[in-house]
C-alpha cells in the first residue's frame, strides 16, 4: 500500500530519512570554488512542501547555500515562459550528455545539435535567451524575480561565493565563447555568463527550495502565497528535463532508483519535484564524484521509498485501485 502523503507522514518520512542517512560519510565539499570548500561539512537538512502549501522540515534548513545548478531550472522555465516550450527546444534542446555538467567535449560533440538548459552550456545559452524585465540590469531582475515568485521569498546573491565562483570560472569563459563559436549564444557571451555565474551565487535554504519544487510540483501556481508564477503546461516539460539529465552523468542510476525528477547543485543541494503532489529538497554539502550531494540524494531516494513517489510505478497504483472499485 502506498501511504498516504500528509504532513503526519510527510514528517514521518522525512525524520526517518535524516535519522538514517545522518551518520553517512564520503564525498566531499566542492573545492573547485574556493568558498564552497570552507562551508561546513556536517550541515544537513531536509525539507518538503505539499501542494497545499504545508512545509515540513528537520534538520539544517534555515541555513543559506550556494543554489549553483539548481538555478538551471528556474532559468530554463524562464526561458520556456518567455518564448514557449518549442522554441526553447528548438534553441537550447532537452537532451542528456551523459557527460560533466561542464563538458566542453559534449559542446564540440553537439555543435549542430542542441543539447539542454540543465548543464552549463545550455543554462548560459539560457541566460542569454533571458528577457529584461524593469530599468536597471533587467535580465538579471528578470531571473531574480522569478526565483523569488517561484519560492515565496526573497533571496539575494551571497557576494562571497560570486566573487570567489567569478574569479575561478575559467572553463566557464571557455563554453561562453565556444557557444559563440557554434552560434549557440542569443546575446553577449560575457554578459550571459555573468548572469549565469550570479544566479549559481544565489543563497537559498532547503525549505525555500521545497517551496520552489512545490511550486512546479502544482504546475506554476506557488502553494504557499497562491501567485500564479508560470504556466501549468511548463510542468511536464521541465520534470522531463530534470528526470533525463539532472543528476548529469549519474541521471539513469539515479531515476532507476527512485523515480524522481531532481536537480543537483554542487552547493550540495538537491532539489525533486513529485508532480501534483510535493517538492522536496535537502541539503548537505559534500559531493561524489559526479557533483552531487552524497547525503541529500540517499535522504531523497529513502523518502521515495517510504512514501511510494516513483513516477514510473503509477500504474501499478492505478491498476490496483480500479481492481479494488470493481470488487
Ligand atoms: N556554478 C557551478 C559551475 O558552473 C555550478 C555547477 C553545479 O552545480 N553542478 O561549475
Amino acid at each position: 500500500m502506498t501511504p498516504k502523503i500528509d504532513r503526519q507522514h510527510v514528517a514521518q518520512a522525512l525524520r526517518g530519512a535524516y535519522d538514517r542517512v545522518k551518520n553517512t560519510t564520503g564525498g566531499k565539499n566542492a573545492d573547485y570554488i574556493p568558498y564552497l570548500a570552507n562551508v561546513p561539512s556536517t550541515l544537513f537538512g531536509i525539507a518538503a512542501c505539499l501542494t497545499d502549501g504545508t512545509v515540513v522540515a528537520v534538520g539544517d534548513t534555515e541555513y543559506r547555500f550556494g543554489i549553483e545548478s539548481v538555478s538551471k531550472v528556474p532559468t530554463a522555465l524562464l526561458a520556456m515562459q518567455q518564448y514557449g516550450a518549442q522554441e526553447v527546444l528548438d534553441r537550447i534542446g532537452a537532451d542528456a550528455t551523459g557527460l560533466p555538467f561542464n563538458s566542453i567535449i559534449a559542446i564540440l560533440l553537439e555543435n549542430d545539435h542542441p543539447s539542454t538548459p540543465l548543464v552549463n552550456a545550455g543554462a548560459i545559452s539560457a541566460c542569454s535567451l533571458i528577457k529584461p524585465v524593469g530599468d536597471r540590469d533587467g535580465k538579471w531582475q528578470s531571473i531574480l524575480r522569478f526565483v523569488e515568485a517561484l519560492c515565496g521569498a526573497q533571496v539575494g546573491v551571497i557576494d562571497e561565493l560570486y566573487r570567489s565562483e567569478s574569479e575561478t570560472n575559467f572553463n566557464n569563459r571557455s563554453i561562453a565563447w565556444l557557444l559563440k563559436n557554434y552560434n549557440r549564444i542569443y546575446d553577449d557571451p560575457d554578459l550571459s555568463l555573468d548572469l549565469y555565474t550570479r544566479q549559481c551565487s544565489i543563497g537559498i535554504t532547503a525549505k525555500e527550495l521545497a517551496t520552489l519544487a512545490a511550486t512546479i510540483a502544482a504546475g506554476g501556481r506557488n502553494p504557499v502565497t497562491g501567485e500564479e508564477v508560470f504556466r501549468a503546461e511548463l510542468t511536464p516539460k521541465i520534470t522531463a528535463m530534470m528526470a533525463t539529465v539532472g543528476f548529469y552523468e549519474h541521471t539513469g542510476d539515479w531515476l532507476f532508483t527512485t523515480g524522481l525528477p531532481a536537480k543537483t547543485g554542487v552547493g550540495g543541494g538537491i532539489m525533486g519535484v513529485v508532480p501534483g503532489v510535493m517538492g522536496v529538497a535537502a541539503f548537505a554539502p559534500p559531493l561524489d564524484s559526479a557533483g552531487n550531494s552524497v547525503k541529500a540524494q540517499r535522504a531523497l531516494a529513502d523518502i521515495a521509498a517510504q512514501l511510494g513517489l516513483n513516477l514510473f510505478d503509477a500504474p501499478r497504483a492505478a491498476v490496483r485501485e480500479a481492481q479494488a472499485a470493481k470488487a
